[in-house]
C-alpha cells in the first residue's frame, strides 16, 4: 500500500526544485485564472462535465496546493479527496491521468516563461505525487466495486440453486447476509468520503441489524464450533468500521484504507458463515418433503450406500422396509386434498415414533413411506413393519374433527447381511415386490423376505 507520508521522497523532490517552486510561487500563483480557463478548455474538449452544477471537476483547492511549495499532509489530504471527486464526477482513472498530463503541460509552459528548467522538473515531481494518489483511490474504488460485484453474484447464485426447487430463496436467511453487506457498503462509502450511502451507520455490533437477527435465532443457526470466530469478527467489522470512519473525519487516508484492507478480511469470515446458512437450509430443503418435513427419496438414495457399508463394517443385517396407505385415494375423494395432506402428515408422525430413533423415515412419495434399519440379527425390518401396521391400525386420524378415520396401511419388507449380491435398484424392486402382493393378499398385512 501506498504510504503517503513518504511520497516526497519517494519522487525525489529535490530541495533546488522546492525552492525554486517557493521562488516562483506569486508568479504562479497569477496563472490561476489562465490554469481554469486552460482546464475548462479541455474538459470541453473531452465531453466531460458534471451532471449537479454544485460539482466542478476541480476542486478550488487543487492548483493552489499544486504550486505551495509545502508537500506535507494537507497536499495529499487535497490530492485524495480531488481524485475521489474525480471519481464522483465519473472520470475514469485513464481520463483522471490524462488530465493530468494535461496539467502537467500547463506547468512546464508556465515554467518556460521564467526559463526554470529546475521550476518545471519541481513542478513534474509534485504531479507525480498528484497521480500516484489518482492510482491508489481508484484502485481502492475499483476493489469496492470487485466485492459489490462479488456480492451481487453471490446473490444470484443462491437464487439460481433455489430456483432449482422451484423455491424462493428463504428470506430470513437472506437479510442477515443483505444486511451485512450493506453495512459494509455504508462504512466503506462513508470511510471513503463518498456521498451516496443510504442507511445511517450503527456503530455498536450489539445493535446492529445482525446483532438482532443472532439474538433472536441466527445464533441457533451457526454451527457451534464457528460462533466464536464469526462474533470476533462482527465485532472486529464494526470496530474498524468506526475507526476508518474515524480516520476519514481526521483526513488521514492511508490509514483508512488499512482499516479497511482489514475489516473486508473479518467481513470474509462473516459472510461465509452466513453463506453456509443458506446453504444449509438449501441442502434441508433439496432433501426433505414438504409435505411431511421427512428425508425425501433424493436422500434416501444418498444415504442408503452408506447404510449398506456402514453395516458391511460392524457386521449388521440392513432392513428396507416399504410401507403404503391403503385406499388412500378414497379419503381425498370423500374428504378433500387437504385432509388427505393432514392424514399423510399424522401417518408420517406415527411412523416415525414407531420407528427407532436411529432408523431414518422417508417418505418415498405420494402416500408411501420407507424405513432402513440395522440390526445385529435378521428379523427388525419385518417385527418394525408389523409395529407400524398395528400403530396404524389402531390410530384414529384426524381425531378431533368431525370425521375421525382408521385406516391401514400395508407393508412389503427385505433384510440382507451385506456384501449383497444385488444392485440398489435391485433391491428395491425386490421391496416393492414384497408390497404388492401384501396388496393382493388383501391389504392391511405385511409381506416379508430374508435375503441369503
Ligand atoms: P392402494 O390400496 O392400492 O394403495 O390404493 P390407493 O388408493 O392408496 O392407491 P392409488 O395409487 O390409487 O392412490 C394413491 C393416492 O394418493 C392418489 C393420490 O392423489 C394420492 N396422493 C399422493 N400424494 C398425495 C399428497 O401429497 N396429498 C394428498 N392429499 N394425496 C396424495
Ligand atoms: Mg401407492
Ligand atoms: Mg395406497
Amino acid at each position: 500500500m501506498l504510504n503517503f507520508q513518504r511520497l516526497q521522497e519517494m519522487v525525489t523532490l529535490s530541495s533546488i526544485e522546492l525552492l525554486e517552486i517557493v521562488d516562483y510561487h506569486e508568479f504562479l500563483q497569477k496563472n490561476t485564472h489562465d490554469f481554469e480557463s486552460a482546464i475548462k478548455t479541455w474538459l470541453k474538449k473531452y465531453n466531460i462535465k458534471c451532471d449537479e452544477d454544485t460539482l466542478e471537476v476541480m476542486l478550488p483547492e487543487y492548483f493552489t496546493t499544486i504550486i505551495s511549495g509545502s508537500y506535507g499532509y494537507d497536499f495529499y489530504v487535497i490530492q485524495y479527496r480531488q481524485a475521489m471527486h474525480w471519481r464522483l464526477c465519473g472520470l475514469t482513472q485513464s481520463k483522471s491521468l490524462l488530465l493530468i498530463s494535461h496539467i502537467r503541460k500547463l506547468l512546464i509552459l508556465y515554467s518556460e516563461k521564467v526559463a526554470s528548467h529546475n521550476l518545471a522538473k519541481g513542478l513534474c515531481h509534485v504531479l507525480d505525487m498528484s497521480q500516484s494518489i489518482v492510482a491508489t483511490v481508484y484502485q481502492i474504488s475499483d476493489e469496492v466495486e470487485r466485492m459489490r460485484f462479488h456480492a451481487e453474484n453471490e446473490l444470484k447464485r443462491i437464487k439460481r440453486s433455489f430456483g432449482l426447487l422451484s423455491m424462493e430463496p428463504p428470506q430470513a436467511l437472506i437479510q442477515p447476509f443483505l444486511d451485512h453487506l450493506n453495512w459494509k457498503f455504508n462504512a466503506f462509502s462513508a470511510a471513503l468520503g463518498e456521498r451516496n450511502f443510504s442507511d445511517e451507520i450503527e456503530i455498536s455490533h450489539t445493535k446492529c441489524r445482525l446483532a438482532k437477527w443472532l439474538a433472536a435465532e441466527g445464533e441457533g443457526l451457526i454451527p457451534e464450533k464457528e460462533l466464536d470466530k464469526f462474533h470476533h469478527s462482527h465485532k472486529r467489522i464494526h470496530q474498524l468500521g468506526a475507526l476508518a470512519i474515524e480516520h476519514s473525519d481526521l483526513k488521514q487516508p492511508e490509514k483508512v484504507v488499512e482499516l479497511l484492507n482489514e475489516m473486508e478480511v473479518h467481513s470474509q469470515v462473516v459472510s461465509e458463515t452466513l453463506l453456509n446458512v443458506i446453504e444449509d437450509e438449501f441442502i434441508r430443503l433439496a432433501t426433505s418433503d414438504v409435505l411431511t418435513g421427512m428425508p425425501n427419496k433424493r436422500s434416501f438414495e444418498l444415504e442408503f450406500s452408506k447404510n449398506i457399508a456402514f453395516a458391511e463394517r460392524h457386521n449388521y443385517w440392513v432392513g428396507l422396509v416399504l410401507i403404503d396407505v391403503d385406499y388412500f385415494k378414497k379419503v381425498n375423494d370423500t374428504y378433500g386434498h387437504l385432509i388427505g395432506d393432514k392424514v399423510l402428515k399424522e401417518i408420517s408422525e406415527l411412523i416415525t415414533e414407531t420407528a427407532r430413533t436411529e432408523e431414518t423415515t422417508y417418505r418415498w412419495g405420494g402416500e408411501e413411506f420407507a424405513v432402513v434399519t440395522l440390526d445385529k440379527q435378521p428379523g427388525g425390518a419385518e417385527s418394525l413393519a408389523e409395529r407400524i401396521r398395528k400403530a396404524v391400525e389402531i390410530h384414529s386420524f384426524c381425531a378431533n374433527s368431525k370425521h375421525p378415520l382408521s385406516l391401514s396401511v400395508s407393508c412389503g419388507s427385505i433384510c440382507f447381511k451385506p456384501p449383497c449380491k444385488q444392485p440398489n435398484h435391485e433391491l428395491f424392486a425386490l421391496v416393492d415386490k414384497q408390497l404388492y402382493e401384501a396388496k393382493n393378499a388383501g391389504r392391511n398385512c405385511i409381506v416379508h423376505k430374508t435375503l441369503d
